[in-house]
């Protein structure tokens, strides 16, 4: 027999040596646990990861992926959008230099033109200041600029990978991914407007103990 403590009830299970190494539902709660290998047994598990031509899952860190958030995929009418408004400005702007009387339009023209340019320049730092990075151990959250906070979580700790996607996200291919772990309560690292989300968590997932 094995006894361990479930991580999130705290209840005792009582397991048969033959769950050594492997995972277990509490029956009180429903946690995933992770059972210990038995003393002395060396630990049997396949390296997925390296199957699949990536980094191995042991020996030193390694970068899996790096990801920014795609602000043009995400929000492909608000871009289209203000691109349609800046080209508008432009033809604003060379209409009131070349026609008598009109530089009121080549005026406007140059604000609208401002504006759009700051809109996208806002949106270039918002993508440059978020970022996900994947390595065989753990991934990593980084966001802001000025002030830059990060959060990671050990792949060998993840409890829920969750991708949500609204309809047009799915028809574009993005979404947002959220990762918790055993021990922390909440979702630790959470990022919107990603790039193929359901592939980053088939890459995490290849690197978990499942
Ligand atoms: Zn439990």
């Amino acid at each position: 027999m094995i006894t361990i403590h479930c991580d999130n009830c705290e209840r005792e299970l009582e397991l048969e040596n033959k769950t050594a190494g492997t995972k277990v539902a509490c029956p009180h709660c429903g946690d995933i646990n992770r059972v210990p290998e038995a003393a002395g047994a060396k630990p049997a598990r396949a390296d997925k990861a390296a199957a699949a031509g990536l980094p191995p899952d042991h020996g030193p860190e390694a970068t899996v992926r790096t990801l920014r958030p795609c602000r043009v995929r995400a929000r492909p009418l608000s871009f289209t959008g203000v691109a349609l408004v800046m080209i508008a400005g432009m033809v604003g702007v060379v209409m009131g230099l070349t026609s008598e009387g009109r530089e009121w339009l080549a005026i406007l023209g140059g604000i609208i033109g401002v504006v759009g340019t700051g809109v996208l320049v806002v949106w270039w730092l918002k993508t440059m200041s978020a970022s996900l990075v994947v390595t065989n151990k753990r991934t990593i959250m980084k966001k802001g600029i000025l002030a830059r906070s990060s959060s990671e979580v050990v792949h060998d700790n993840i409890r829920n990978i969750q991708i949500d996607q609204t309809f047009w996200q799915r028809v574009w291919g993005v979404g947002s991914i959220g990762i918790s772990s055993s021990g922390q309560d909440g979702i630790e690292i959470q990022l919107n407007d990603l790039k193929g989300p359901t592939d980053i968590r088939k890459v995490i997932d290849l690197y978990r103990p499942l």
